[in-house]
């Protein structure tokens, strides 16, 4: 986590802004201060920042409003959020974390929870876009180097398969379809038919599976290929 982090807060209480920036700043962090909506979009636009403080009760829309705009933006959508939440907001607050907040806080919070809080959720969440890879059971792909290890044995795939195991690891249990597969491994434009795709998954289950007894690729027959989600079990 770096201690320059920065963090947006979105209050319309001056008061409790005032006190917030003076507390992370002291902390090391770089803090952006918007009071309303449209100043909030607007900071979001010009500077991302590491992570989100939002206040619950805004004048014309609501934190939890901006929150759920935010998850569906793709620029916006993987910035942590902590929803500050008045007292009494017990069931909305459950509502706030569906919505896709990370966190939440109720007011009058102490600031040394607060900042333990915001800590950890960087913390979290720098973990996790370090560590660019898919794990289930023993199969481990890279995203990165795009390495495929099984139970400790690096395996060798060529770039078709390995697009066509990561597409289904992303997603274990979920069946995509021939035409899915196609679109997503070699692209929409691209002339290739049906076969083609049973012919790489064919290929795939020979380099994944040799040594192996266990198939981790289910065929649903007349449909396309699924990554068995019971395969860790
Ligand atoms: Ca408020």
């Amino acid at each position: 986590m770096s201690a320059n982090a920065k963090i947006l807060i979105v209050e319309d209480e001056e008061e409790i802004t005032t006190l917030l920036r003076y507390n992370l700043e002291a902390e090391g962090f770089v803090v952006f201060c918007a009071s309303y909506h449209e100043q909030a979009t607007k900071t979001l636009n010009e500077n991302l920042p590491d992570l989100i403080l939002l206040d619950w009760m805004l004048p014309e829309i609501s934190g939890i409003e901006l929150c759920k705009r935010w998850r569906k933006n793709s620029k916006t959508k993987n910035i942590p959020i902590i929803m500050l939440t008045a007292r009494g907001q017990e069931s909305e607050k459950i509502e706030g974390l569906i919505t896709g907040a990370d966190d939440y806080i109720v007011k009058p919070f102490s600031m040394l929870e607060l900042i333990a809080r915001i800590k950890a959720l960087l913390r979290r969440t720098s973990q996790k876009a370090l560590a660019e890879k898919i794990e289930i059971g023993e199969i481990e792909l890279n995203l990165d180097t795009h390495r495929v290890i099984r139970a400790g044995k690096e395996i060798h795939l060529g770039p078709k398969e390995y697009a066509m195991l990561e597409y289904l690891m992303a997603k274990p249990g979920i069946v995509r379809t021939r035409e899915q597969l196609l679109n997503n491994v070699w692209g929409s434009d691209v002339f290739v038919d049906d076969r083609s795709v049973d012919v790489h998954v064919g290929r795939l289950r020979k380099a994944i599976n040799k040594g192996f007894d266990k198939d981790p690729i289910r065929t649903i027959r007349g449909t396309g290929y699924a990554f068995d989600e019971k395969f860790d079990k």
